[in-house]
This record gives C-alpha cells, structure tokens and sequence, in this order.
C-alpha cells in the first residue's frame, strides 16, 4: 500500500515515521530542496507538554483591545480583504468559552502525553543529536491577576494527571539564576519538571535520514499544485514536471494545507499566526538557562540548545508575509537581555527567522480521515506542532493502518481520535 505524505515539516516526517512501521511504502514530497524548512525549522523548541490550553479562553475576551492595540504588542491584527482572516476569527471567538477551552485542554493534554511517552524513545533509538534537554519548564508571570488565572488552570490540569507547581518570585529565581534580574518584574511561575526542549530542525533533518535508509523515497524541490479526487476517492496529486500516484495521501502542509485541501473540495480552518525567533550563541556572552522559560508578559520563550539559546514569539495575523521587521528582531534581543540578562551584544550572529504556526480557532489540530477516500489529514498544530508531532502522526498512522485493514482485527487507536476528526 503506497502512501504519499505532503509536507515535510515536523509532521509529515513523524508521520512517515509511524507509517512505515506499520508496513506502508512512503513517499514524502515538499516544495523545499531540504527538510524542516518550513514552520518547524526556527520554532521556540519547546515540548511544551503540561501547556497546551488553547489561545481561545474566556479572558482573551478581555484583553483584546489591549492586545491587538497596544504599541509592541505581542499580538496583531492586520485587517485584509480575505474572507479566511475574517472567517477565522468569528470561529476563534466563538470557541473562547470555558467548556470549549477546558475540553480542547484535555483533548490535548492526552495527545501531548502521548508524544512524551514516544518522542524520547524515538531520539534515542534512531541516535538523533538535536540537543534534547530534560530541564523542565517554567512559565513566569507579571501580576496577580495573571498568576490567578494560572493557579485555576493549574488545579484543572491537575485533575488530568499534570504535575506542575506554583513557585514564589524568590523559588522561581531560585530554580532558574537566569531571572535574578528580572524578579521585581514577576509575582511568581509555574514550574513543570517533565517539560524539555530540542532543535526541531535537527530532528527533521536527521529523522529524514534514517527514513531514507529504509527505503523511504524523498521527492524534493517539488511543489504539489494540485490534489486529484474523483468520485469522492484520491486519484494522485500534480506536481511540476508530473504527477505522483498513491493509493493514501496524507496532507501535512502546515499552514498551506487549506489551498491544496480545496482542490478536494475540503474548507481547513487554518490560519498563519505568523512569529519570529532569533538563536543566541552562548559562547559569545549570552547566558545559558537550566530550562525552558516563558515569559508572559511578553509572551516570548526562552529554550536552552546545547550551547545555544532560541527565543522566540510574537503572533501575527496577517497572512503569509515573510519579510522580518528589524524592530521584531530588536523586540527579541531586548526581552532576552531584560529576562534573562543577555549582555553580549549579537545583533550580526542572531540568525533571524520567521514562521508561519498552522492554527485551528479552537486549537485542536486535524488529525484522520476527510470524505474523500484515500485522504487524511495531519494538519493545525499551531503553537504546539513540535510539542504534539509524535502523538499526532502515531495517532494519524493507526487510523489509516485501522481503516486500510480490510476486516482484520487491529487494536484500537492508542487515544480516542474523534475530538480530532475532520468535521
Ligand atoms: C515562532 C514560532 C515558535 C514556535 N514555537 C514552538 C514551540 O516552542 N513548541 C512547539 O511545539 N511548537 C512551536 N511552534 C509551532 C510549530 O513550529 C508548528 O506547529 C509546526 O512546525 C508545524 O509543523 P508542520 O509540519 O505542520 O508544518 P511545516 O513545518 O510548516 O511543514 C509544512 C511543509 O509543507 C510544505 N508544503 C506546503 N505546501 C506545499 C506544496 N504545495 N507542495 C509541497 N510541499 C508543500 C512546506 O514546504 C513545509 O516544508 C512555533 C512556531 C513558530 C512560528
């Protein structure tokens, strides 16, 4: 059974991963002459496990003005004639309620834990090098009222198996010396020892090479144009200079997977949340935290890689613009130099880069069979695609292995997938 895979970014290579272990002949095609290039190359390399609530909450109500108006805000709004942006966000709002953002929690929570429970093993038995660190998370926050907010999430969470602490301002700088200069800005943090951090680039890169000493067939520098369906069954999918024929296809497009999911005549509710990273060398004076930080204030994140440090954020709703303004750049040194007390200065080293976070309104991801026979879906991880990869593409490659077995008895998928099922 041939399987084409859409996408190489974080989840199309695990996804070719866990189908290839399940006996299928993959092929994995992307536009890009390399791997990893798209959103998962310069991401903030958090595996954000115990972190995962949705953007879309009840109190993103509130501080909306203040967010999408404020000067330097971490979140922006570009208004543009295209039905989608709009589209996207009445659904974003309709999913900030409670009930919604509490149900999305524990849908996400189940398939983070299952990406915990894989993605070490994976590292480890494949022999990938990308600076996998163990070292936690904490998340600080600026006043009482946001620290509030994080200890109800807190005892939710807990009720779902999570293991987090609150820590005081002085347990925060106590846990993490990085902060000593940032305590009078902070009330106090959330600590998580089961959180890590890795270059997801690495990763990518070297899972591709393991991938293809298996057998798995890499069509690179190739741009799918078009999905093929007829009679509600995948035909193949176009791409310059041909076309490639499967008997599966899964779309794992990232933020581009609505486009080539129309041609099949499926609307994805996905939309680019733009943001930007910079990677400090830690030779050259940068300070090393022991873990992941976020800062939410100013809502970036910290990751210690190896000898390196990748901050990241922002979020922007502005299409697919990828230029990189100077002043987001600057933004990202001065929250590393006030956070975490950056000295050196590195403005020619920092490697600037940006990226486009595949995101659903609700943030729960798509992940399983569409209408048409034949294509399924691996898309909408937004800020969590590094974090989720490995649960979302055992998941997807148990559904395709179930749906493709023709009578035989197979054990039922590892979680439940409907809350993530195309509807
Ligand atoms: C600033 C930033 C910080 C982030 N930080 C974190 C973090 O700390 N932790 C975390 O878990 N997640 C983080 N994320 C989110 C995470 O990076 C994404 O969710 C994840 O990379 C999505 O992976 P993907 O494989 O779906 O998409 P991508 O990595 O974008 O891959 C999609 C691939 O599809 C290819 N493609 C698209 N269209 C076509 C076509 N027509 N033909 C052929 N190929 C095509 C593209 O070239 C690309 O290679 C962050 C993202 C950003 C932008």
């Amino acid at each position: 059974m041939r399987v084409l895979v859409i996408g190489a970014g974080v989840i199309g290579l695990t996804t070719a991963y866990f189908l290839q272990r399940q006996g299928f002949e993959v092929t994995v095609v992307d536009r890009e002459t390399g791997v990893g290039r798209g959103a998962s190359g310069g991401n903030g390399a958090q595996l954000s496990y115990s972190y995962v609530a949705p953007l879309a909450e009840p109190s993103v109500l509130a501080k909306l003005p203040s967010l999408l108006f404020a000067r330097d805000s971490p979140l922006v709004f570009r208004p543009r004639l295209e039905p989608a942006q709009w589209l996207w966000g009445m659904r974003f709002l309709a999913a900030a309620t409670r009930e919604r953002a509490r149900a999305t929690t524990a849908a996400l929570l189940k398939l983070a834990f299952l990406s915990r429970d894989l993605i070490e093993p994976l590292i480890a038995d494949e022999a990938i090098t990308c600076d996998f660190k163990r070292g936690g998370k904490l998340v600080v926050y600026p006043d009482e009222a946001s620290f509030a907010a994080a200890r109800a999430q807190v005892e939710y969470q807990a009720t779902l198996g999570c293991e987090q602490m609150l820590l005081s301002r002085e347990l925060c700088v106590g846990r993490e010396p990085a902060l000593a200069g940032y305590a009078d800005r902070i009330v106090g943090g959330v600590w998580t020892p089961s959180d890590a951090a890795a270059d997801c680039a690495a990763f990518c890169e070297q899972l591709a090479d393991r991938l293809r000493d298996r057998g798995v067939r890499f069509e690179l520098g190739r741009e799918v144009s078009s999905l093929r369906a007829r009679n509600g069954r995948f035909e193949g999918a176009d791409v310059d200079g041909g076309s490639l024929a499967a008997d599966v296809c899964v779309l794992a497009a990232g933020s581009h997977a609505p486009r080539l999911a129309r041609d099949a005549g499926l609307r994805l509710p996905i939309y680019p949340l733009k943001g930007y990273a910079i990677t400090l060398p830690v030779a050259r004076g940068a300070p090393l935290p022991g873990c992941s930080i976020t800062d939410i204030r100013r809502k970036v994140v910290f990751a210690p890689l190896g000898a390196r440090v990748r901050v990241a954020g922002f979020v922007e709703m502005a299409g697919h613009d990828a230029r990189i303004p100077q002043a987001r750049i600057d933004a990202l040194v001065a929250a590393a130099r006030e956070v975490i007390g950056l000295k050196a200065d590195l403005r020619t080293e920092l490697q600037p880069w940006c990226g486009f976070r595949p995101a659903t309104p609700s943030g729960l991801p798509i992940i399983g069979a569409t209408p048409v026979e034949g294509l399924y879906l691996n898309v909408g991880h937004g800020t969590l695609g590094w974090t989720l990869a490995a649960g979302s593409a055992k998941l997807l490659a148990e559904v395709v292995a179930g749906a493709r077995s023709f009578g035989t008895l197979r054990a039922p998928p590892t979680i439940d997938p409907r809350p993530f099922a195309f509807t």
